[in-house]
């Protein structure tokens, strides 16, 4: 299986990652990726940018050096309502928002009943792509339940490289979440969540996992540019401006 986009990655702007965009779109080419999302961290993650820079993140070119470049986020999950830490007026100009749950940002309890229903309540919002790293040990949910509504709803299930290095705990919450994808047709992503540019476009660790659980290619939106293309008419402005 071929990954033809990483659409979660940081950049210097998250001030825990250390390169620039243009440095991840070099990589992103130098891996023969065909897009990029530049997904820096929201407003609860310490030193992370302000809206003026998500706002401003159309002075990057649609294309550069032959990558597709999607502005996007990675928006912080608050509490049990699904709340975001990104203002409603930039869910428009971006096209690519990624959702995900951190120690340092919730605000809520972490239990199970909880993290059911802020997953729940993210599923509903329409401006949400990628459900990141869901297979957080802190934030266990309740997948059998949540994960067929993240497939009713168009949201992709990140199946994230970094969690298996980063996020310790988290590799047999990933599988059965693969699993359930699988069980119930779910289509996922897999991502780098990239801190630094020779990350960019690797994947080897979420790649192995899903051949462990047998993942059927066709559900994999990224594997594919006729998918990922169709997957951004079908919910995002990429192509519009
Ligand atoms: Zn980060
Ligand atoms: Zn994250």
């Amino acid at each position: 299986m071929k990954i033809i986009a990483d659409t979660h990655c940081h950049t210097i702007a998250s001030t825990h990652a250390y390169s620039t965009a243009m440095e991840n779109i070099i990589e992103a080419k130098n891996q023969g990726l065909y897009a990029l999302a530049l997904t820096d961290h929201c407003e609860y993650t310490p030193g992370s940018p302000g809206t003026w820079f998500f706002n401003n993140l159309r002075a990057i070119p649609r294309e550069v050096q032959g990558v597709k470049v999607l502005r996007g986020a990675e928006a912080n999950v608050l509490n049990a309502k699904g709340d975001l830490d990104l203002p409603k007026n930039l869910h428009k100009p971006l096209d690519w928002i990624v959702a995900s749950m951190h120690d340092v940002a919730y605000t809520g309890i972490h239990d199970t009943d909880e993290c059911t229903e802020a997953w729940l309540s993210v599923s509903k919002n329409p401006s949400v792509n990628v459900i990141g790293h869901s297979g957080s040990a802190s934030f266990v949910y309740d997948y059998d339940k949540v994960i067929p509504e993240f497939g009713r709803n168009g949201k992709l299930v990140e199946i994230n490289n970094s969690s298996f290095m980063v996020r310790k705990g988290s590799e047999s919450n990933c599988k059965k979440i693969a699993s359930l994808c699988k069980k119930y047709g779910v289509p996922i992503i897999v991502n780098s969540d990239s801190h630094f540019c020779t990350s960019v476009g690797r994947f080897d660790k979420a790649l192995k996992l899903l051949e462990e659980v047998d993942f059927p290619e066709e559900l994999v939106i990224n594997a594919d540019i006729d998918r990922f293309n169709g997957y951004l008419e079908k919910y995002t402005g990429f192509f519009e401006i």
